[in-house]
């Protein structure tokens, strides 16, 4: 018998520790001197009953149990999974109005799509997808810059008896009366993501928008989400942020929610910015001159709007193990895989129906290009970069989150070299337990 090597154990009080398993979830509260001798002494009596229980849970393992060949086994059934295409990210323009100091789209074209490329798409979508429900999210660029793009392909989907969904990922400024009644008609959108990230002035600053949108962009992103919520279309707003201006974001969030936080229909999140550690520092850093780890802080924050709280969704939604859905909301819940683009059948399509395996590249042209939707996929070394199921970064070797990450962001490992491509817990996971127990202990369950 040996240990698991995703356990993660803390003192609790004076008389007990806590273990997690971020394998197994198994949670077990154990007497200060059965955990020393257990865990610390290794003194196993394996016919005692508390070490079967521990074997049970998946504390213990056996010998010759090798976690990290089970995870990569994981990782690997993805990269082989058969599945047809059931979505695809596709990039109608890869033109924007704005011109995010952070966005990782500089140095990419900026094409709109032809009604040819979109046929292509269209076509092969007929051709491959899983014959359910097909779902399309419109991705850019600034995607309602080509609504006549979205539309036109929205048309060939019915003519093709292909059935879909559809999300768009916009900056917001374009959403008109017009699209929101095509978002809510004939386009299926069932959820627009809408980039904020910081209030009036800076926000005007840091979107730096091309001439023409309005003289206060600000607000007319807010009355446009305004509008969009009153029409009953699910709007997410994604609240970028620097870890070293958490306090921004709160206010951010907090005025946000003044405004919207009575739509059911209304829901916001955090998202660290990707950008080289010279400008903006990764959130899984430790971050020791601040009072509190900016991750957990935020978290904290924003659960008194209703975020990161457990949300039991239902017999169908709820994972093994986490009947309350907390753990998946404190997003300490293992995965088979982090990076989607490992699955054969996922990728991004740009305007000129280029693919690219992981959307944080597209319109980058040759380098991380894998192939055009009218001649096919092309397996070539950026596309076996991202369907690799080895890990990027040494450390993930002996990480104990690697059950919940699975070797982080494939792109932000590639570009970064630097724990950017970890999971924001990563230097707070201790304190999520903690959360966890917590709202396990509120809902009666421990
Ligand atoms: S590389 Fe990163 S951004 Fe791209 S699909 Fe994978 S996890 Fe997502
Ligand atoms: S990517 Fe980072 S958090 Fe994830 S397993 Fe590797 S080292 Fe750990």
């Amino acid at each position: 018998m040996k240990e698991s090597l995703y356990n993660v154990a803390k003192e609790y009080d004076e008389k007990q520790w806590w273990v997690y398993n971020t394998l197994t979830t198994s949670l077990v509260f154990i007497e200060d001197e059965k955990y020393k001798r257990i865990f610390i002494d290794w003194d196993i009596d394996e016919d005692d009953n508390d070490v079967k229980a521990l074997y049970e849970m998946g504390f213990l393992i056996d010998n010759d149990y090798d976690e990290r060949e089970y995870l990569r086994s994981l990782r690997e059934d993805v990269v082989n999974s058969t599945h047809r295409i059931a979505n695809m990210m596709i990039a109608p323009t890869m033109d924007c109005n704005a011109r995010c100091y952070y966005c990782f789209e500089h140095g990419c074209h900026h094409e709109k799509m032809t009604f040819s490329t979109a046929d292509a798409i269209v076509d092969y979508i007929a051709a491959n997808w899983n014959h359910d429900l097909f779902s399309v999210t419109w991705f850019g660029g600034e995607p309602l810059l080509a609504s006549d793009v979205i539309s036109y392909f929205s048309k060939k989907l019915y003519d093709k008896n292909i059935k879909f969904i559809s999300k768009i990922v916009t900056n917001g400024s374009l959403l008109t009366d017009e699209i929101i009644k095509n978002a809510k008609g004939f386009w299926n959108t069932i959820k627009i993501q809408v980039s904020i990230d910081a209030e009036q002035d800076e926000y005007n600053r840091i979107k730096n928008y091309k001439n023409g949108v309005a003289d206060n962009p600000y607000e007319l992103v807010i009355n446009n989400v305004k509008k969009a919520l009153e029409a009953g279309i699910k709007i997410r707003i994604r609240v970028n942020f620097n870890p070293l201006e958490q306090e921004k974001a709160k206010s951010l969030m907090s005025t946000l929610e003044e405004m919207f936080g009575s739509f059911d229909n209304y829901d916001c999140y955090f998202a660290p910015i990707d950008a080289p550690s010279k400008v903006v520092p990764p959130i899984a850093g430790t971050f020791k001159d601040e009072k509190m780890h900016p991750w957990l802080s935020l978290i904290r924050f924003s659960q008194k709007y209703g975020y990161f709280l457990g949300n039991n969704r239902g017999e169908s939604g709820n994972f093994l193990g986490d009947s309350e859905g907390i753990l998946a909301n404190l997003k300490i819940y293992p995965c088979p895989t982090n990076c989607y683009a490992s699955c054969p059948h996922v990728f991004a399509v740009d305007s000129k129906g280029d693919i690219y395996k992981c959307h944080r590249v597209l319109g980058q042209g040759k380098q991380y290009c894998s192939g055009n939707i009218k001649t096919g996929i092309i397996k070539n070394d950026i596309y076996n970069f991202f369907s690799d199921t080895s890990l990027a970064l040494k450390e993930c070797e002996n990480c104990k989150l690697l059950p919940i990450c699975q070797g982080g962001c494939k792109i932000n490992a590639y570009m970064y070299k630097d724990n950017h491509a970890c999971c924001p817990a990563k230097s707070v996971l201790p304190e999520l337990v903690e959360e966890y127990i917590r709202q396990t202990k509120e809902r009666g369950l421990l």
